[in-house]
């Protein structure tokens, strides 16, 4: 999707009906990627290979740009744990929005991987999270690409180039923008431990 931008870019050329019809075909080609085009409902969109699955009431699931910060945020967690997109197939990512999300052995977790599945929450202590970047969609990424349930991989202590790179987004709350602060510790995990 990332290259579907283009046009979109180039929306400052003198020639009006053409930035228009432009503009509008990279907006259908946005739709037809992440709007539940496959007629699901309910929220559902797909990513790639990776089913997504909206089970929240968190403002930024349901902002326009929902399917492209999710798409970003994805691309720099792969770069981060050197994996494709093609490691994602037939991934289920659910965004849940109980501040804990269900885990083997682990009732109280915010997130998780199992069986091919990411599920995180999309709520913070008290109030949702005003971004996808915010989750800890991140760091479940990592466990999908390289396993590692015992955090043993230094990289779980670091991540400040994945933060620097999705740095300065807005975010969303319920009564419009609201500031999304992406706290690397959210995503960070002590080594040695599952
Ligand atoms: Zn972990």
């Amino acid at each position: 999707m990332r290259g579907d931008l283009g046009p979109i870019a180039r929306a400052g050329r003198p020639s009006g009906s053409w930035v228009v019809r432009v503009a509008a075909v990279a907006i259908a080609l946005l739709t037809a990627c992440g709007g539940g085009a496959d007629g699901t409902g309910g929220g559902d969109l797909r990513v790639h290979g990776a089913a997504i699955l909206v089970d929240s009431t968190a403002p930024f699931t349901s902002r326009p740009d929902f399917p492209a910060r999710l798409e970003s945020t994805l691309a720099a967690a792969l770069q981060y744990w050197g994996g494709s997109w093609s490691d994602l197939d037939r991934a289920r990512i659910t965004l849940a929005d109980d501040q804990h999300v269900a885990c083997t052995g682990n009732p109280s977790a915010i997130g998780c991987y199992e069986d091919g599945e990411i599920r995180i929450s999309t709520r913070d202590v008290g109030s949702n999270f005003n971004c996808v970047e915010e989750t800890v969609l991140v760091h479940e990424v990592g466990h999908a690409i390289i396993g590692d349930p015992g955090h043993t991989d230094p990289r779980w202590m670091d991540f400040s180039s994945v933060g620097q790179a999705l740095a300065g987004r807005p975010g969303y709350d319920a009564g419009g923008e609201a500031p999304c602060n992406i706290v690397v510790n959210v995503w960070r995990h002590p080594p040695d431990s599952p």
